[in-house]
């Protein structure tokens, strides 16, 4: 086989076997597949696209490049969930701990922010101590142990799918529907869950702007997760502006422990609890999504889940009495409000605007190597459809370099309109993929 004729295959629109693409992979893992070979294959996908098939062929073959888990010594189903990223989802914080605590293991391995869109990691690591370089075999002691761990993905996992990723990074096949559905399945396959819920996030502050690609993505996911043997359910949600009210790391960490408390922003916490329900239902432990629903809303309102994130903090290292006392987290030297200019309701609150400030305030990073600000964020007061008056804060900017606060306002008065008239709130949820 030649990955030249791999490539000519699939720029004449062909689709190509499981031999081939096996073949194209363990090519570009063992490096004899140059660079600019495998870049013009991602640009003939990117062009002619991939059968289902070929979208599950490729996904099994990233996933085999490297470490695969096995949980199924641990419990008979592991849960996990992914979101395709956006601004403000600290929603992991809450509902890995909900359904852990209703006795679902949950395994999940997290990133970092990418962009504008933040990650989880980022925001555990504002906790003192916290761990996220858990190794294979701590991971699996402590998810027996506790039922619960959060932490960073391990190298090993999907090792194709990195250097995938970064050539579609520099060559523009980026926003291929194949290719994102198999670079994000390859690796939640390769970390062993045996029900995964995947959040896909679809407006202006996430990666699929609109909701026919976004139901695509997810109708791909959810295909290749069946023929790979894996339960898995895709829901659609909003992404046009922030979700809850942080935008930051410790900010964001704040407001999930608030909302373990029962305290949280109402979107937010709503959010948790439809994700933990489609985690609850799909991992067996209720028959039905109004009994899962029941049993999260349990979970949280009796304070067993911010118990069991407490229990997380401390296996992995962390400084407990940052959750207890969260006045104990990093937090920014200057609070700047940012009012509203005239009355009226808020029509737009630009979710990728006020992600992009957030990072320019030193919440994420320009390059990958650059450091993060804990401290740093924003806060979001008002939400399309709420009534405001002239003077009103909409925003906090959290900071802590004084120069940094003038941009940050004039950029996210760009990020906020105000008609004169009524505005429908935004939707939380479009669609479930089943
Ligand atoms: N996230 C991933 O992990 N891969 C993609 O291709 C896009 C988003």
């Amino acid at each position: 086989m030649r990955a030249v004729d791999i490539i000519i295959k699939k720029r004449e629109g062909l689709a190509l076997s499981k031999e081939e693409i096996t073949f194209f992979i363990e090519g570009l893992s063992s490096g004899e597949i140059p660079d600019y070979q495998i870049s013009s294959w991602a640009m003939a996908v990117l062009l002619n696209g991939m059968t289902e098939k070929e979208t599950t062929d490729l996904t099994l073959a990233m996933a085999a490049s490297g470490e695969t888990l096995n949980l199924s010594a641990i419990a008979p189903i592991v849960v996990d969930k992914h979101s395709t990223g956006g601004v403000g989802d600290k929603t992991t914080l809450v509902v890995g701990p909900i359904v852990s605590v209703c006795g679902l293991p949950v395994g999940k391995m997290s990133g970092r922010g990418l962009g504008f869109s933040g990650g989880t990691l980022d925001k555990m690591e504002s906790i003192p101590g916290y761990r996220v370089d858990l190794s294979k075999q701590e991971f699996l002691a402590q998810l027996k142990e506790l039922n619960f761990v959060l932490t960073g993905q391990s190298a090993d996992l999907a090792p194709a799918d990195g250097k995938l990723y970064a050539l579609r990074d520099v060559t523009g096949t980026v926003p291929s529907l194949p290719l994102i559905a198999s670079s994000i399945m390859s690796k939640k396959i390769a970390a062993g869950a045996h029900a995964i819920v995947l959040d896909v996030k679809v407006g202006n502050g996430a990666f699929m702007t609109n909701l026919e690609d976004a139901k695509h993505l997810a109708q791909m996911m959810v295909a290749i997760g069946k023929l790979s043997g894996r339960k898995v359910r895709a829901v659609l949600s909003d992404m046009n502006q922030p979700l809850g009210e942080a935008v930051g790391n410790a900010v964001e960490l704040k407001e999930a422990i608030m909302t373990l408390e029962g305290k949280g922003p109402a979107d937010f916490k709503e959010h948790c609890l439809v994700i933990a329900s489609h985690m609850l239902e799909l991992g067996g432990k209720a028959k039905n999504i109004d009994r899962a629903r029941k049993l999260a809303e349990d979970k949280l309102s009796s304070g067993a889940a911010l118990k069991k994130f407490k229990a997380l903090v401390a296996a992995q290292g962390g400084d407990v009495a940052c959750i207890t006392a969260p006045e104990n987290l990093p937090a920014a030297k200057y609070i700047h409000p940012v009012r509203a200019r005239e009355d009226g309701y808020v029509s737009m609150v630009h979710a990728r605007t006020v992600g992009e400030t957030a990072v320019d305030l030193g919440a994420g990073r320009a390059k990958k190597t650059d450091p993060i600000d804990p401290a740093v964020g924003i806060l979001v007061h008002k939400k399309v459809g709420d009534r405001i008056k002239v003077d009103q804060p909409i925003f906090t900017i959290l900071a802590n370099d004084e120069k940094k606060i003038a941009p940050a306002e004039k950029r996210l008065n760009l990020a906020v309109k105000i008609a004169k008239d009524s505005q429908e709130p935004l939707p939380l949820f479009y669609d479930v993929i089943a």
